[in-house]
């Protein structure tokens, strides 16, 4: 099992995007982050937020990053949000950690979720 709390896999998929190593449909990108598209979207606007370095998940990132790199990140997601134009029209914006949420890929990101009606946040209690 991943254990989302301790070694980045540097052989994970946003890892190996970020290398180059893997093609992906850019949107965005900074000095600490990339946004690109959900390679299988589940709304009309599904794009990931991911930061340069290496960390693991939410958790990761809210104990280790500099406060440089985690304004950077907030902005860009608002930023990405406004470039993509659901600002107005309203997005959802997620980010897993661990194996209880489903978290896939063990490099920290945000999904941003609109162009369509979301309906409701979770089916009760996830399951
Ligand atoms: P998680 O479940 O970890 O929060 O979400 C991982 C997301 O990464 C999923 O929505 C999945 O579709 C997306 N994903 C997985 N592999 C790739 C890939 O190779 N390219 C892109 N663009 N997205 C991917």
């Amino acid at each position: 099992m991943q254990d989302f709390n301790n070694t980045y896999d540097k052989e994970n998929i946003f890892a190996k995007i970020l290398r180059g190593e893997i093609p992906c449909s850019k949107v965005y990108e900074n000095e600490f982050c990339l946004a690109f598209n959900d390679i299988n979207p589940q709304a009309d606007i599904h794009v990931l937020v991911i930061p340069k370095k290496e960390y693991i998940s939410m958790d990761d990132f809210s104990s280790k990053a500099s406060s440089e790199e985690i304004n950077s990140f907030f902005r860009a997601v608002g930023e990405v949000a406004r470039k993509l134009g659901v600002d107005n029209s309203g997005y959802r914006i997620i980010a897993n950690h661990g194996a209880d949420s489903h978290q896939e890929v063990p490099h920290f990101h945000v999904h941003i979720l609109g162009g369509n009606s979301l309906g409701t946040l979770l089916v009760k209690g996830g399951k």
